[in-house]
């Protein structure tokens, strides 16, 4: 490719609206160009991005045995409303309204069409295991677009189904895409983690998340230097080991807990500050309901509730917070004032971490009360204690004990072992050996590919611009020609881009009529491997110039060990 004859319009200045790295750079380095709110177009540079990556993601996938298709991205309403889905993804859904006034929606995601497709193409154990998989455009109206192509309301998703017969195969399917995403995301250069992620309340399969760390990543998850596990905060476990300090108040241990008037004070801040107490040495009472039930939930004043373990703990289905009403009928006193001690007709969840605080604050079930001097174990009895908090920094690790680290992380992709939750809605069923119907065990699996190549940028740029991973990068070389008006120069450029190109590799050749300094700044910019310099050094002694954009690395090379010098180059990055 020539730039002369390309759309890559590079901007001097950084877009106001671009908070993220990536954003900036993507946008400065003409990869893309916003049209709307999450929605952006991606140019020649940009593009190039997005087929590398696509085509990384096929050939590992068909090496892994998947077979490709295409399924509409435009729906007719019903397929979400049968499933019920219409109502989980509420408002991200985009909906209109056709010519003859029949609703419609774009596709956020392919479960359902996908499941009634095999339900209706496929019929027995013997054309199983089946994995499909696309590449394609999905549209979710994000509640917050941001970030540049990290989070937009329409993106390319990888998504692929995996159909079985029973949950052995479930497993190896699993296993092929799990292997598939390592190769895939190994090949785009990312560093990445793979976390344990959540997979519903009730459900027992497996589900793990391809985390890229980033500060500014929308996911949370704690990973242990020691062992190396790593788990969503969503999801992660907290070691009961001696790493879960317990806290210990100045009191003498009296009589019995007293009550203290704590006028308009509801936040553990508030109280805590009324007081002159620390949020650790306070019991947070939350009400829950939990399948129809009250439910008290306990966490330390500087902890928070994890949902998903709760209602693991708990053993629901639904969990939902309580509202003003029940908050008032079942503690007796308004918002901002529960606490566990007196409590009744409610089941009293308490975290592990309460159980270790002594002379504790809590809310007196009283307007503007608090109780101090609470002994847990002394003073209220919970139906159980386990682990129902969020996990924080510091934490110890389930498996070892060790502290784990809390970091902010991308989501670049996700396997799910679904089992029969798709095939029991739609009757998705084939025959068994025996002549049986039964429903086929599911696996789903997706990646952003726009967002891969988001996190790249995110996570390797450097003051000067872009520095891409060989295998995803728009163009792997840059043949900068420092003087297009010099025909030595000229031709010299012309004959090693032809030779380059003709020896395998990727190249861009920047035959612009422009200054030399704004082709190194643009070649930086965009984060080109490997630049090679027509210039001063080619006038004199017939030398090409070789410069490494990711370690600055240069060295003057001859027109015949060009290609060879930087096709090691690549290899060893
Ligand atoms: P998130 O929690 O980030 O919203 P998700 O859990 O909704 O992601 P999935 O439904 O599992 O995502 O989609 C599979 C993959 O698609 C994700 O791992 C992510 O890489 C990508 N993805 C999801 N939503 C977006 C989006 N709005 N913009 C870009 N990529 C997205
Ligand atoms: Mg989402």
């Amino acid at each position: 490719m020539r730039w002369s004859r390309s759309l890559i319009p590079t901007l001097k200045e950084v877009p106001a609206e671009a908070e993220a790295k990536s954003h900036v750079l993507m946008l400065r380095g003409g990869l893309i160009r916003k049209l709307g709110s999450g929605v952006y177009s991606y140019l020649p540079a940009g593009f190039r991005v997005i087929r590398k990556i696509s085509a990384i993601v096929r050939e590992e996938m068909d090496r892994a045995g998947a077979a490709e298709v295409l399924l509409p991205a435009l729906w007719p309403a019903e397929v979400l409303e049968e499933s019920g889905r219409m109502e989980v993804f509420g408002a991200d859904v985009i909906r209109f309204r056709d010519r003859h006034n029949r609703q419609g929606v774009l596709a956020p995601t392919h479960e359902e069409v996908i499941t009634a497709l095999v339900r209706d193409n496929v019929t027995s154990y013997k054309q199983l295991p089946l994995t499909l998989y696309q590449i394609q455009t999905k549209f979710r109206d994000e509640v917050r677009p941001r970030f540049g192509v990290l989070r937009t309301r329409e993106f390319v998703m990888k998504d692929a189904y995996s159909f079985d017969a029973g949950p052995d195969g479930l497993k190896k399917s699993y296993e092929a895409m799990y292997g598939a995403y390592c190769r895939i995301f190994d090949r785009c250069g990312l560093d990445y983690v793979v976390v344990e992620a959540e997979s519903g309340a009730m459900g027992g399969s497996r589900s793990q998340e391809f985390m890229v760390r980033s500060d500014i990543g929308d996911d949370k998850y704690v990973q242990c230097p020691s062992c190396g596990h790593a788990a969503n905060v969503e999801k992660a476990a907290i070691g009961a080991g001696p790493g879960e300090k317990s806290v210990e108040g100045d009191g003498e241990p009296g009589g019995g807990p007293g009550e203290v008037s704590t006028p308009g004070a509801r936040t553990i801040d508030e109280v805590a500050a009324c007081l002159d107490t620390e949020p650790n040495r306070m019991i947070k009472t939350l009400l829950y309901v939990a399948d129809g039930r009250p439910v008290a939930a306990l966490v330390r004043g500087d902890h928070d509730v994890n949902e998903n373990k709760l209602a693991r703990v708990v053993g629901a289905d639904e969990l939902v917070p309580g509202d003003a009403d029940m908050i008032e009928n079942v503690t007796g006193a308004p918002v901002g004032f529960a606490g566990p001690v007196g409590l009744s007709g409610v089941d009293i969840i308490a975290d592990r971490s309460v159980m270790q605080v002594t002379d504790a604050v809590t809310g007196a079930n009283k307007a503007d009360t608090h109780l101090t001097g609470v002994e847990p174990a002394r003073d209220f009895r919970p139906e159980k204690i386990g682990d129902i908090r969020a996990a924080v920094d510091s934490d110890p690790c389930p498996r070892c004990n060790q502290p784990m680290g809390l970091h902010h992380g991308i989501e670049v992709g996700h396997v799910f072992q679904l089992g029969t939750k798709y095939s029991g809605r739609l009757g998705a069923e084939f025959l068994d050996e025996s002549g049986r119907r039964r429903p086929y065990i599911m696996g789903c699996y997706g990646i952003g590919i726009n967002r891969i190549a988001a996190a790249a940028v995110e996570t390797f740029a450097d003051e000067h611009g872009m520095v891409w991973p060989p295998g995803i990068a728009p163009h792997q070389v840059a043949v900068l020609c420092l003087n297009t008006a010099k025909p030595a120069l000229a031709d010299a450029s012309q004959r090693v881009y032809e030779q380059l190109l003709a020896d395998g590799l990727d190249v861009l050749l920047d035959d612009r009529d422009a200054r030399p300094g704004s082709k190194f700044k643009d070649a930086d910019l965009l984060g080109f491997p490997v630049k090679v310099i027509v210039g001063r050094g080619y006038e004199k002694n017939g030398m090409f110039e070789v410069q490494v954009r990711k370690s600055g690395e240069q060295k003057d090379v001859a027109e015949d060990e060009l290609a060879g010098e930087i096709h090691n180059i690549i290899e060893r990055l």
